[in-house]
C-alpha cells in the first residue's frame, strides 16, 4: 500500500480532532476542515468510563474536568417506580471508576485546540468533495486552496469523512445505508428545576411512551425524550412545540420535573439508526457518525438505541484508524474492526 502521509480530515467533532492528534504524532501532515457549532446545544454529553484513558492520552482530562460534571454511575427508573442504580466503581472489570457529563460545545473546542497544539492545520470552512475516479474522490479547488501549503498545493493522499450524520461521502458516492425498523424521534434541550436521584449519575427513565435521559450538567440538566414518531406529534409542529408538550404531559416526567423550564431551543433527530454498507475506498474512509453509531439490527427491534456509546465509538474509531495507517495495514481491516465494535 502507498505510504499515506498527507491527510485531510473533514469535521471538527471528537472523531476528527482525536484522529488529527494521533496522526500528527505519527508524523503525518494533517489539515482539518471544520465548522464552529451553531446550535446552542449539541448531543453526546454523557461519556462512558472507557473514554477516560483516551482523554488522558490526549492530554485533555484536566481541562474537561474543569467545566464538566463528574459522573460516578448510571441509574434506570421504570415507570417512575422501580429504580436500579450502579456505580462504575463496583464494576468487576478493570475499568475507570468514573466518567464525565460534558457540555459538548466546550468539549469539541478543547479537542480542536489540542489538535491545533499538536500541529494539525485547522481550516475553518466547509470542505467540498468531488468524484475523481470510479472509487476515488478529491477536494474541490476552493477547499484545496483554503488548505494553503498544508500539502504543497497537491491533493492529500487520504480524505477522512468525519463530518457526522451529514454523511458527505455516503451522499457523494451513493453508498446505501442499512436502516433500522424503529420509527423513533429524539428531542432534547437543557432545562432547570429537574430532580436527580443520585448527583452526577446519568438517569434513564421509562416513560408512558418511549424513554428519556436526564444528564446533569453545570447549573442545568440535559433532558431528552426518545418516543415513537406518531406519539411525538404532528410533523408540521416545531421541535419546541413537540418537546414542551412531552414535558408537561408525560406522567413520569411530571414526577421528576413538574416545574422545569426549558432554557434552550430544541434539537430533533430522526436519522441516527443507520449504518453505511461501506466504510472505505481507494483514497477515502469514514470515521465516527459519518459511518454510523447505532447498530440498526439491534436497535431495529429488540432494544432501545444505546446513544451513550456514540462518543466512545467516534473516538475509539480514530484510534483504530490511526493504528491501521501507522502499521501500513489495508483500510479494510479498519472497517472490519469498526463493524465488530458496533455490533458489540
Ligand atoms: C439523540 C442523540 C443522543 C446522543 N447522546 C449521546 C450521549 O449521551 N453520549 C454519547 O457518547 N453519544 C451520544 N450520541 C452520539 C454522539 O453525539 C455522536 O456519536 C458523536 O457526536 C459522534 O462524533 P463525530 O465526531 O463522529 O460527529 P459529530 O460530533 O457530529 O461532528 C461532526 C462535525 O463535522 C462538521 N461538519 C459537517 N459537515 C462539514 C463539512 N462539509 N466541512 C467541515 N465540517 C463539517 C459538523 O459541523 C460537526 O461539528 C447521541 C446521539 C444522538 C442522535
Amino acid at each position: 500500500m502507498k505510504s499515506i502521509k498527507n491527510i485531510a480530515i473533514i469535521g471538527g467533532g471528537p472523531a476528527a480532532s482525536t484522529l488529527g492528534i494521533l496522526l500528527q504524532r505519527s508524523g503525518c501532515r494533517v489539515g482539518m476542515y471544520f465548522l464552529p457549532e451553531k446550535a446552542p446545544v449539541v448531543v453526546g454529553e454523557s461519556l462512558v468510563p472507557m473514554i477516560i484513558p483516551m482523554l488522558q492520552d490526549l492530554g485533555i482530562e484536566q481541562d474537561v474536568a474543569a467545566y464538566s460534571i463528574l459522573k460516578p454511575g448510571a441509574c434506570f427508573t421504570f415507570d417512575g417506580e422501580e429504580t436500579f442504580a450502579f456505580r462504575f466503581a463496583d464494576n468487576p472489570a478493570n475499568l475507570p471508576a468514573y466518567s464525565y457529563n460534558v457540555p459538548r460545545k466546550a468539549f469539541n473546542e478543547t479537542l480542536r485546540n489540542a489538535a491545533r497544539d499538536a500541529g494539525v492545520q485547522l481550516i475553518e470552512q466547509p470542505a467540498r468533495l468531488q468524484r475523481s475516479g470510479a472509487d476515488s474522490i478529491a477536494l474541490d479547488a476552493a477547499s484545496l486552496q483554503a488548505a494553503g501549503d498544508c500539502w504543497q498545493g497537491a491533493e492529500p493522499d487520504l480524505i477522512v469523512d468525519a463530518a457526522g450524520r451529514a454523511r458527505l461521502l455516503g451522499q457523494l458516492l451513493d453508498i446505501p445505508v442499512q436502516k433500522g425498523r424503529r420509527e423513533d424521534v429524539a428531542l432534547f434541550a437543557h432545562v432547570d428545576r429537574t430532580e436527580l436521584i443520585d448527583p452526577g449519575y446519568v438517569h434513564t427513565d421509562r416513560l408512558e411512551h418511549g424513554w428519556s435521559w436526564r444528564i446533569p450538567l453545570p447549573e442545568r440538566v440535559s433532558l431528552g425524550f426518545v418516543v415513537p414518531a406518531d406519539y411525538a406529534g404532528n410533523s408540521d409542529e416545531t421541535p419546541e412545540q413537540q418537546y414542551d408538550r412531552l414535558l408537561r404531559q408525560d406522567r413520569v416526567v411530571q414526577k421528576f420535573a413538574p416545574d422545569a423550564q426549558r432554557l434552550t431551543p430544541v434539537q430533533r433527530f430522526r436519522n441516527y439508526q443507520s449504518q453505511s454498507t461501506r466504510w472505505c475506498g481507494d483514497n477515502w474512509v469514514m470515521l465516527g457518525d459519518s459511518g454510523g453509531f447505532v447498530d440498526p439490527v439491534f436497535s431495529g427491534g429488540f432494544v432501545d438505541p444505546v446513544f451513550s456509546s456514540g462518543m466512545l465509538i467516534a473516538m475509539d474509531s480514530a484510534y483504530k484508524l490511526a493504528d491501521t495507517l501507522a502499521r501500513g495495514k489495508p483500510l479494510s481491516s479498519y472497517e472490519t474492526a469498526i463493524r465488530r465494535h458496533l455490533q458489540a
